[in-house]
């Protein structure tokens, strides 16, 4: 579940606001949802948060699998959007960069802290999404490492 007047915020925080950048909103909470009927969920724990928190590989998978649906949702006889173009994608990566949790500090004027990540940097956050996206892989998403993917 999410406020549709987080698209607004999303582009004030310097997000893309073309449909591929939504829909990649949508597919990350989507990906939330598979991790719960995956039974790992429950393990972000925003207390403990980091880089290499647990909080963060989660964020980073749900940014992943959003990559997979956009990797095959442009295929095939069921494909539901037109063929993606470069700009899209582009747009998709705008925002990936924009709700960055360092983006994110460095507009708030805090300064970044790594220590505090909750969703990952812009970097990670970038480079979960265009994983997915080039391999369109759940294999590819192991962020927890729980090698359960052929
Ligand atoms: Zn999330």
């Amino acid at each position: 579940y999410f406020d549709t007047e987080f698209f607004s915020t999303l582009e004030r925080m310097g997000g893309g606001n073309g449909p591929l950048a939504q829909e990649y909103v949508v597919a990350h909470e989507f990906g939330h949802h598979i991790q719960k009927l995956e039974g790992t969920l429950g393990r972000s724990n925003y207390n403990e948060p980091g880089p290499d928190s647990d909080a963060v590989k989660i964020e980073l998978q749900a940014d992943c699998y959003a990559g997979i649906w956009a990797h095959y949702a442009d295929k095939g006889p069921d494909a539901i959007l037109e063929p993606l173009s470069d700009e899209q994608v582009a747009d998709a990566l705008k925002t990936t960069k924009a709700i960055g949790d360092d983006t994110i500090q460095q507009h708030s004027g805090g300064g970044v802290q790594p220590d505090s990540w909750t969703h990952g940097s812009a970097e990670q956050r970038t480079k979960a999404f265009l994983t997915g996206y080039k391999s369109g892989k759940m294999s590819q998403c192991d962020t927890l490492e729980r090698g359960v993917y052929s």
